[in-house]
């Protein structure tokens, strides 16, 4: 149950804030983001619509590689990649690969998307659990820098694919440590019952690192784990970090083959309602980076260079969603009281994560100010269906009207990444905006694109 909260205002390089960096409140009270303030948006491109602050975005992204370079400076490197689920259109690869990131792809559609913004397939990284052969194919010949294997049988696959193709494939091996983590805190299991990775316990894992020495196809470059999503702490990743170390000394031992590589995967947290302080990408990094200065010296083994795939923690609090408010209705509770049910023009379809994972987000009035007493409200869409939340919880002023525009902060992954067009809503456009510009960087659909797919 969360607790009902107002949204904080505008607090740029607060950690806590859920606000991208240029979001400001102007002289009358409205909001502005990226220099162009929300009432010239809507009026100009409609509602609902995603807005991107690209510089917050490039910030976050820079930050990430400058942190990891510093803190991995005395041992083997870092690498930083963009897990592209969380937000890509062409613009976004572009854009991180700028401030030197890599990028992380796990379907064809997110290839073709990188490929197109011009990374080269050397910074790319092809994950997934159930690669088809035409994707593996299409990797190994735009030359992807690694792809994670996943199973036990992707290991011969990709070595014959790789051996018909006349090229050699760089691998990792993709391992569940044990450690799951997500919200706050993660529990130890012996063997996940999940369907990602390969078992460090159950000796899958070593199995297929033996399968992989094996086959003259593939290049083992190291290890790879992704331990969950949304983390705030981080001493899941010291678990993991420091269980695929002692596996890699193992199989230096065992094999003569020191892996180059070590994968630590994504996951950071963001603030969402501004109630959580997720952790300075600096700090992650020189965590992350004593763990493995630490557990090498440990086992004798050479430091590995180190990559992390943070997607949300760079495209999550760049975005925002601005909506229309269409009604507003009181409901009388069942203990007494009342909430009100505010509708906007979106919904479950261009956010799922509230009604999918009981996702906490807050709101904000953005056309205006309003010194009216705030109320108990929830944020709704216009589907069918009374699980159709975007913000469960929140107070907002008694007199938010038709006409209003609200503003969902932190909407910037797995929001446009997961929309639907659940009762055939056409999905909102993204805009970007940046120095007072804006540009769409995908265009709404319209109902004409719904009716085009439409064979009849
Ligand atoms: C989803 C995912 C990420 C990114 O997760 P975030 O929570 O967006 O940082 C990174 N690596 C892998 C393998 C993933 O599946």
């Amino acid at each position: 149950m969360s607790t009902p909260t107002t949204a904080p205002e505008p607090a740029p390089g607060d950690r806590r804030s859920p606000w991208s960096r240029t979001v400001r409140r102007t002289a009358d009270g409205s909001l502005a983001v990226g220099g162009r303030d929300v009432r010239d948006i809507a009026a100009e491109h409609g509602t609902p619509v995603y807005v991107l602050d690209e510089s917050d975005l490039r910030a976050r992204a820079r930050t990430f590689v400058t942190a990891f370079r510093d803190a991995f400076a005395d041992l083997a490197g870092a690498d930083v990649y963009y897990a592209s689920k969380a937000f890509a259109s062409v613009a976004v690869p572009r854009w991180v690969h700028e401030e030197g990131m890599h990028v992380d792809v796990s379907t064809g559609g997110e290839l073709a998307v990188a490929l197109r913004a011009g990374v080269p397939g050397q910074a790319l990284a092809l994950h997934g659990n159930n690669k088809s052969d035409a994707e593996l194919e299409r990797a190994l010949r735009a030359g992807v820098g690694r792809i994670v294997l996943d199973s036990l049988g992707e290991v011969d696959r990709v070595a014959d694919l790789a051996g018909r193709l006349g090229l050699r494939a760089p691998v990792m091996v993709r391992v569940t440590t044990g450690v799951h983590a997500g919200g706050h805190d993660y529990i130890s299991t012996a063997h996940e019952d999940q369907k990602f990775g390969l078992s460090l316990a159950g000796g899958a894992a070593r199995a297929a690192v033996d399968a992989v020495l094996a086959r003259p196809e593939l290049t083992l470059l190291g290890l790879h784990s992704h331990i969950g999503s949304q983390i705030l702490d981080l001493s899941g990743f010291e678990v993991a970090a420091a269980a695929l170390l002692r596996l890699r000394a193992e199989v230096a031992d065992q094999t003569g083959t020191l892996m180059p590589e070590l994968d630590l995967g994504g996951g950071y947290g963001i603030s969402y309602t501004g109630a959580d302080a997720p952790p300075a990408p600096d700090r992650v990094a020189t965590t992350l980076a004593d763990v493995v200065r630490r557990a090498s010296a440990e086992l004798g083994t050479p430091p590995p260079r180190v990559s992390v795939e943070p997607g949300r923690a760079v495209a999550g609090p760049a975005g925002l969603t601005l909506y229309r408010v269409g009604t507003v209705k009181p409901v009388v509770l069942d203990g007494g009281g009342e909430r009100r049910y505010v509708s906007v023009d979106g919904g479950m379809s261009d956010n799922i994560r509230t009604a999918l994972y009981d996702a906490e987000y807050t709101a904000a009035l953005a056309n205006r100010r309003s010194t009216a007493p705030a109320v108990l409200s929830r944020v709704v869409g216009k589907h069918c269906e009374s699980g159709d939340i975007v913000v469960r919880d929140v107070l907002l002023p008694a007199d938010v009207a038709p006409g209003d525009l609200l503003a969902v902060p932190a909407t910037g992954a797995y929001g446009r990444s997961m929309a639907s067009n659940y009762n055939l809503v056409p999905r909102p456009g993204v805009l970007a905006v940046r120095d007072g510009q804006s540009r769409f960087v995908v265009r709404p659909e319209s109902e004409e694109d719904l009716l085009a797919l439409d064979l009849g």
